[in-house]
């Protein structure tokens, strides 16, 4: 049997998911990283066009009414994510694995449109280091901290949705799992 060539990476809020990209673009090269389009801003350090497509709200209806998204979500209550077809669909002409690291609402409509994809659960070793993880941030305030936690409870109960668990312990462990999920071999990309 093939490798999926799509993988989704989907997990509770602040289990590291965007440092796990991150890491996978700067260790992997061979993983096509799919860079969603956001309506929020650029933390400090972000890149547009490498971390997200920061675009503004109006864009983002437009690409919405075009059907330029393979999924899109508000996450948190507030910004709007969204994967774009264009770029899972060259990866996927390429002949290249494609990963998606996106919110638990975007992986269940990927799940709908593309069952045939593999999703992948990042989930922390513990729900205290989870919360030491989101405070120890600080790049939100306690308001978006709180409504971040909640979220994240909920995540939690999805693990069961997903086809494979992958815990959070260490970074460098747990990219090489996911990787390895791929179809990669670690000192073949
Ligand atoms: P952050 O603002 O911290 O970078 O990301 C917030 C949340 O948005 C994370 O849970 C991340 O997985 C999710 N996210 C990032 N890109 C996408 C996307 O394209 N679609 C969806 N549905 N969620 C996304």
């Amino acid at each position: 049997m093939n490798e999926p060539q799509v993988t989704v990476l989907a997990g509770p809020t602040s289990v590291g998911k965007s440092t796990m990209s991150r890491y996978i673009r700067e260790n992997y090269p061979a993983v096509c990283f799919s860079v969603s389009a956001t309506t929020r801003d650029p933390r400090p350090g972000e890149v547009d066009g490498v971390d997200y497509h920061f675009i503004s709200a109006e864009e983002f209806d437009r690409l919405v009414e075009q059907g330029a998204f393979l999924e899109w979500a508000t996450v948190h209550g507030r910004h709007r994510y969204g994967t774009l077809r264009s770029t899972v669909e060259e990866a996927l002409g390429a002949g290249r694995c494609v990963l998606l690291e996106i919110d638990l609402q975007g992986a269940r409509q990927v799940r709908r449109t593309m069952p045939e994809a593999q999703f992948v659960f990042l989930t922390p070793p513990s729900w205290e280091e989870m919360v030491a993880r989101l405070t120890g941030r600080g790049t939100e305030g306690p308001e978006e901290q709180q409504r971040r936690l909640e979220t994240a409870k909920m995540e939690l109960a999805a693990e069961s949705e997903f086809d494979v668990t992958v815990v959070n312990d260490d970074l460098d462990r747990a990219a090489a799992e996911l990787v390895a999920l791929m179809g990669f071999q670690r000192n073949a990309v």
